[in-house]
């Protein structure tokens, strides 16, 4: 019999929009084939352009660049995702990732980061729906793993 997670009751979290997760501190934000796919159709632009604008290699994988001269996501206007429906699965799935949510002290830490974790206005997000969210990010990270024809 599996156990339950701790999170069963569900966990609040509502993004606030206020864009701290997309700058100040080094991070990657890598890219899935699919994740690629909606940005170039966002841009308009051939892949080949997109990796020579916006990627570079990280142990292997692509992922975008900063803001030159800053760890600001390149994508970071005004403080603002400027590609927020078409942004990735890494993004889109945050803070449903597996270490975030290990643990009520990883959930705990994460909100010292995030200030749409336990907002006060933020809706109970159920444990189904997590479970879901989680299962999003594990299969873009399978999918990362994919060969890329790198230019
Ligand atoms: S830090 Fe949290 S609340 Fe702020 S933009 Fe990122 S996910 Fe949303």
């Amino acid at each position: 019999m599996s156990e339950e997670p701790w999170f069963k009751d569900g966990l609040n979290f509502k993004c606030t929009g206020c864009g701290k997760c997309c700058t100040g501190t080094p991070g990657y934000v890598f890219l899935s084939p699919s994740d690629i796919n909606a940005l170039v159709a966002h841009f308009k632009m051939s892949e080949e352009d997109f990796f020579k604008r916006y990627i570079r290699i990280v142990d292997g994988q692509p992922a975008l660049i900063d803001e030159p001269g800053t760890f600001s996501c390149v994508f970071l206007e005004n403080e603002k995702c400027s590609v927020y429906e078409s942004r990735p699965v890494q993004c889109r799935t945050f803070p449903w990732w597996i270490h975030t949510i290990q643990t009520p002290e990883n959930w705990k830490e994460a909100a010292v980061h995030c200030e749409g974790i336990n907002h006060p206005d933020a809706p109970l997000v159920s444990a189904n729906e997590i479970a879901i969210q989680t299962t999003t990010y594990l299969d873009n990270l399978i999918e990362q793993n994919f060969e890329f024809d790198i230019k």
